[in-house]
């Protein structure tokens, strides 16, 4: 930590209060775990809306409750025009955001990028953050990839986790999916974590290409954590799927508290 933040002020104060003035160096490796991708005491302001074939009322009731149960203060809104209130955005930790296609204001779009870039984390799945805002380029270049197609519709695919390292992935090993298998355009400095594979099935032209399927990035000082999972809620059925997006939701709260990752390696150097 460079900082102490005034959330890890309190918290160390309460445990002196407690009695726990000299802290072992077993607790404090428990406390300093806690301060790591926990949700306790996060701010997350959860917003969906737009097209609702993607289910994002659904979604709702697959995530609030798990972020309630982690600890997290939850704002849910229906409504793009949370992004306007400069109170709420400057004091969130994260923006949860299931909301595809649709169009966002000028203002509105102002207030999300102005917060992320001061430290709010972004995430999301699939069409919700992956197919927002389709005329608005540099909310793209904040989510880092854009969604153009998903040959053949819903198929069977597999997933590959490409890196074993990242807290994000690993543990996990290659999974199957029944869904839609996205094809997107990509920020070449993202971090992936996960790629799927296409056949010539529905695409002569795309025959074994590579596509990223979860990856994080920074868009100023916030996190953003992004996979193309979860076309519908029953696609949470998959644990691995599932697992992801909670461990990366952790990761992506985390950008006011812990120090920025350095990871872009130029792919084309
Ligand atoms: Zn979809």
């Amino acid at each position: 930590m460079l900082h102490k933040s005034r959330r890890n002020f309190i918290k160390t104060a309460a445990l002196a209060g407690a009695g726990l003035l000299f802290l072992t160096p077993k607790s404090y490796a428990v406390e300093k775990m806690q301060n790591n991708n926990s949700l306790k005491g996060k701010k997350v302001l959860y917003v969906y809306g737009g097209w609702s074939g993607h289910e994002p009322q659904q979604s709702v009731d697959v995530f609030v409750p798990w972020l309630k149960s982690e600890g997290a203060e939850l704002t849910v809104s229906d409504n793009l025009d949370s992004y306007l209130d400069e109170e709420l955005m400057g004091s969130v930790d994260l923006i949860i955001q299931s909301w595809t296609m649709g169009t966002i204001t000028n203002e509105q779009e102002k207030g999300l990028l102005k917060a992320v870039r001061n430290g709010a984390g972004f995430s999301g799945w699939h069409g919700g953050i992956g197919d927002s805002f389709r005329n608005n380029t540099e909310y793209q270049f904040m989510v880092g990839g854009q969604w153009v197609a998903h040959p053949g519709g819903v198929t069977d695919y597999s997933v590959q986790i490409t890196d074993k390292n990242d807290p994000v992935t690993k543990g996990m090993d290659d999974f199957k999916m029944h869904s839609e298998q996205y094809y997107m355009h990509i920020d070449p400095n993202v971090k992936v974590l996960a790629t799927t594979e296409f056949t010539a099935e529905h695409a002569s032209w795309i025959d074994e290409c590579v596509m990223p399927v979860v990856w994080k990035k920074y868009y100023g000082n916030g996190r953003i954590f992004y996979s193309s999972l979860g076309h519908v809620m029953t696609d949470f059925e998959v644990t691995e799927a599932l697992e992801i997006m909670k461990r990366g939701i952790r990761w992506a709260a985390e950008s006011k508290y812990s120090p920025k990752e350095t990871w872009v390696s130029p792919v084309y150097k």
